[in-house]
């Protein structure tokens, strides 16, 4: 996507990443300090998860916010969701500056959106701050089961990585069979941890990864994946990495050193530089299978959600990311592109399609 800076011009930086709307949420009563980004809502209303950081400024929020929130068009337009994209930020430390009453405010603010914008949990805030929003407005998901939500979306976003997977051993490989296969997973959280069970439950050969010493001994032992320390993970040669914690770990750097066949993972923003970075991976032969592709679980479970939540459902859409990443893989094939220009080339025409149908008797 483009390489906008944060001390472009606001105006600029909407131009261009194609913003309908971007909302700023101002209550000092409560401390409450937010951006709404509203990128597209050809396909449905906009769904977006809600962020609570500590930016260094409002400029680098609005940065955040407004690339956040355009992949979340393309992602629920390559995952055949009747929904457009957005993104919400919260300035400020969750763990000191989050109240009941900053969350509620925030509620009101998403319900004078009038359903234009719904949100979900994402870093710095809960189910819980989920259901206070609730306490405002129904344009909220993530609630907790107990109160009639579809809980934690990790294990779903997990299943959706799987097929993602597959799909890429499929096409490297010529049958998607994981058995005897080996798999880097980097990061053992909500996604990463329910991801080595089913990698394990097809007997591949896992290596595990996490900064967090206490669970990457209990999962490892669970599990019988090999504990692999964080700096050693680019150095094994291995079928699959599989990044599952943080953004940005494929780079200059990283490709360089990188013994895998396939990336394929949940975490977000996975190459630094989507087009100089997807164009090294074309060029050395890893195949990608973009992030946005194949962690769309998260965003599947809680579409089901606002559809009156069904498993079965949840799961079939989830199922379908296996053909939507041979998609991406076949049309880079057949163009030469990388796989992230062919995700964002199949996320476009969806969308430039069902603009012309809405326009249209
Ligand atoms: P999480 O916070 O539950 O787990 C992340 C794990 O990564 C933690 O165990 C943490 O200790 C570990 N970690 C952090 N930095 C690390 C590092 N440098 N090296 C190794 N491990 C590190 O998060 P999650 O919900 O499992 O999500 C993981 C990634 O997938 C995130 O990028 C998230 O944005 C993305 N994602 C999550 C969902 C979902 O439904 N949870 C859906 C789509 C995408």
């Amino acid at each position: 996507m483009s390489a906008q800076q944060p001390t472009d011009s606001i105006f600029s930086q909407l131009d261009a990443y194609g913003h309908k709307k971007v909302v700023f949420c101002s209550d000092p009563d409560t401390g409450l300090k937010a951006i709404i980004a509203i990128h597209d809502t050809t396909l449905g209303p906009a769904f977006g998860s809600t962020r609570m950081w500590t930016y260094r400024s409002e400029a680098e929020a609005l940065y955040d916010v407004l690339r956040l929130s355009k992949s979340m068009t393309y992602k629920c337009a390559v995952a055949g969701l009747n929904m457009g994209g957005a993104y919400s930020v919260i300035i400020g430390d969750s763990r000191r500056d989050k109240t009941e009453a900053m969350m509620r405010k925030f509620g009101r603010f998403i319900k004078n959106l009038n359903g234009e914008f719904i949100t979900s949990e994402d870093v710095g805030t809960s189910p819980r701050d989920m259901e206070y929003i609730r306490m405002e407005t129904e344009h909220v998901t993530g609630i907790p089961e107990s109160l009639g939500g579809s809980g934690d979306p990790g294990p779903v976003a997990a299943k959706g990585v799987l097929m993602g997977i597959k799909a890429a051993v499929r096409e490297m490989y010529g049958n998607d069979t994981i058995t005897g296969r080996s798999v880097i997973v980097q990061g053992i959280g909500h996604v990463g941890e329910t991801l080595v069970k089913l990698l394990r439950d097809e007997n591949a050969k896992v290596y595990v990864s996490d900064i967090n010493e206490d669970k990457l001994r209990q999962v490892s032992k669970k599990y019988g994946a090999e504990a692999v320390s964080n700096n050693s993970i680019f150095d094994i040669d291995a079928d699959i990495y599989s990044p599952c914690a943080l953004g940005a770990t494929i780079n200059t750097q990283t490709i360089a050193k990188l013994k895998v066949g396939i990336i394929a993972g949940s975490a977000n923003n996975q190459l630094q530089d989507e087009e100089e970075h997807g164009k090294m991976l074309l060029e050395k032969g890893i195949l990608f299978a973009p992030d946005y592709v194949i962690n769309a679980g998260g965003i599947i479970n809680c579409y089901s959600e606002l559809q009156g939540y069904s498993k079965r459902r949840t799961m079939q859409l989830t199922e379908n990311i296996y053909e939507a990443t041979r998609n991406v893989l076949k049309l880079s094939k057949a163009e030469n592109i990388s796989t992230i220009e062919a995700a964002n080339k199949i996320a476009e025409k969806r969308i430039a399609d069902i603009r012309k149908v809405k326009s249209t008797y």
